[in-house]
């Protein structure tokens, strides 16, 4: 294989932003003209990430194939042209699966079947088959070295650097430089400890990203080089940054793609991170705030909703504008119409969410955007509360439901298809990955994206029950986007009110913020529009 494998691993602590840091070496070296791919093992024995709890793992991103993916694949495709998809993440459940249905066909010939080599020969196939095609894969290892459960991954991973050799592989570690203030100093042993760690597994790392919010001296470099058998220059630290798209910036400044380049000996061009700088100094020099009001379950978990935040950011820094996202509890308004801090925000954004909690708050808050012509935007579960809210308070069908809150309301507008209704699994069965919609022409919709004929990611069981639709259209609910071949509604707006559209699948996983998303970017617009427009308080 001709692919060069660049490793990232962690140490000392979880959340280091090893994710970050792989999607920015990406970004440098995709500018440095080679072709790449990124690829993240996680260590859990879930089969897919798309169980997990969004509280406990953050939000499950989803690929144009349907997989649900690990955030991490969400952070690639925004700083890449990486277009993820299932062979881009697996998990030790996945392999340990793979391997175990390989020996039920019988295919180990009756052997012993063990960790080594079996369950490590499928992780470097899996490795090796990702890899493929490019001229550098980035392969991001999930969890903390030490832990138990990612020594098979470390395993496999030394051993390919052991079959690869020379200057074909090249192993990168991220630690901690802590501060400690007691004793006013940056402490280098967490990082000592943990390269130790990892070379009693036998891999050497190559290069050293130190976390750290303060600047490492050379002194200090020098320490660390030689505890760790790191060449001093190799040893390079990754300051926190206000912006996040800021990194790949520093990483250069810090001689980390030539570092990089130098080791795994690859001839390029330079590289030219012009664009990311653009969006930095937008980002930190805003011309004014706009306040959106995001409605949530998952209140102030940002990893939750991650790409819902970076696509609102990305329309911000498209706009020079700062975006402040105020989480709203949807429960709590139920119970409290008083505390509609809501009242005060440009913009109302119901994004996706499960389960019956908090849905009369959220068809409340579609009331009073619609009334009072405040931009709403309603993605997934969004939509779904704005054909409620539509059916209720302008139809006059006051029992209009999902399925999903009141199973036996007879004003289903909002239910599962017949296929979804045999469904026992929970993983995987949504309907999933990215579905062609058809917009009416001349409607909002059409407009902001400037085609009739789109492609986005779904992730939902429930659907506008088609029955309602006729009535719903009679009164004014314009259904803008339709799934042809499904006969599914995708899309639907107002069109006496300056921004009302909801649409049934996540256009967040597609914004980068070198290409923002239309809808995001015409949202902002219009709130911060609305903002203006109000009198001064
Ligand atoms: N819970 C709703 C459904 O399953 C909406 C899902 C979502 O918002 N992603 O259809």
């Amino acid at each position: 294989m001709k692919t060069k494998l660049i490793f990232i691993t962690g140490g000392v602590v979880s959340s280091l932003g090893k994710g970050i840091a792989a999607a920015s070496i990406g970004a440098i070296l995709e500018s440095r003209g080679l072709k790449l791919t990124i690829v993240k093992l996680d260590p859990y024995i879930n089969v897919d990430p798309g169980t997990m709890s969004p509280f406990q793992h953050g939000e499950v991103f989803v690929t144009d194939d349907g997989y649900e993916a690990d955030l991490d694949l969400g952070h690639y495709e925004r700083y890449t042209n990486i277009v993820t998809s299932s062979h881009h993440n697996f998990t030790t459940g996945q392999i340990y699966d793979t391997v175990i249905q390989k020996e039920r066909r019988g295919e180990y010939l009756g052997k012993t079947v063990q960790v080594i080599p079996h369950i490590t020969n499928q992780i470097k196939e899996n490795i090796y088959n990702a890899a493929e095609g490019n001229d550098v894969a980035i392969i991001e290892i999930g969890g903390t070295v030490g832990d138990i459960e990612s020594l098979p991954f470390l395993e496999a991973i030394r051993q390919v650097g052991h079959e690869m050799k020379g200057n074909q592989v090249l192993f990168i570690h991220m630690t901690l430089v802590p501060f400690i203030a007691a004793a006013e100093e940056l402490k280098t042993k967490p990082t000592q400890h943990s390269v130790t760690k990892l070379r009693e597994i036998g891999i050497q790392p190559d290069i050293l990203l130190c976390r750290t919010d303060r600047d490492l001296s050379t002194e200090l470099r020098k320490k660390i080089a030689l505890f760790t058998n790191v060449a001093h220059d190799a040893v390079i630290q990754a300051k926190d940054v206000d912006c996040v798209y800021e990194v790949p910036i520093r990483f250069h400044d810090e001689g980390l793609d030539g570092k990089i380049v130098e080791l795994l000996q690859l001839w390029t061009k330079r590289s030219n991170l012009q664009k990311w700088a653009d969006i930095v100094y937008s980002f930190k020099n805003p011309k004014d705030v706009v306040n959106i009001g995001v409605a949530g379950k998952y209140v102030n978990l940002r990893d939750s909703y991650k790409s819902l935040h970076e696509a609102l950011e990305h329309a911000g820094i498209a706009l020079n504008l700062k975006v402040n996202i105020v989480y709203i509890d949807s429960e709590q308004i139920e119970s409290d119409s008083d505390a509609m801090a809501w009242n005060h925000c440009d913009g109302i954004l119901i994004p996706g969410g499960f389960g019956e909690r908090g849905i009369e708050g959220k068809i409340k808050m579609v009331k009073y955007a619609r009334e009072q012509k405040v931009p709403y935007f309603g993605i997934c579960l969004g939509l779904q509360m704005a054909v409620i809210e539509y059916a209720r308070n302008i139809v006059g069908m006051k029992n209009a439901n999902t399925t999903e809150a009141d199973q036996n309301t007879s004003e289903n507008v909002i239910d599962l298809m017949n296929e979804q209704k045999n469904v026992t699994d929970m993983g995987a069965t949504m309907r999933l990955g990215a579905y062609p919609a058809k917009f009416i022409p001349d409607t909002k919709i059409a407009g902001i994206y400037g085609s009739t004929e789109i492609s986005e990611r779904h992730r939902h069981r429930y659907e506008v029950n088609n029955k309602f639709v006729p009535e719903l259209e009679k009164a004014g609910l314009v259904f803008s986007g339709k799934n042809v071949k499904l006969d599914l509604v995708e899309t639907v707006e107002i069109k006496d009110h300056p921004w009302f559209i909801g649409v049934q699948y996540h256009p967040e996983f597609k914004s980068k913020p070198l290409d923002v998303h239309p809808l995001f970017y015409r949202f902002v617009e219009a709130s911060y529009a609305y903002k203006q427009s109000k009198p001064a308080k």
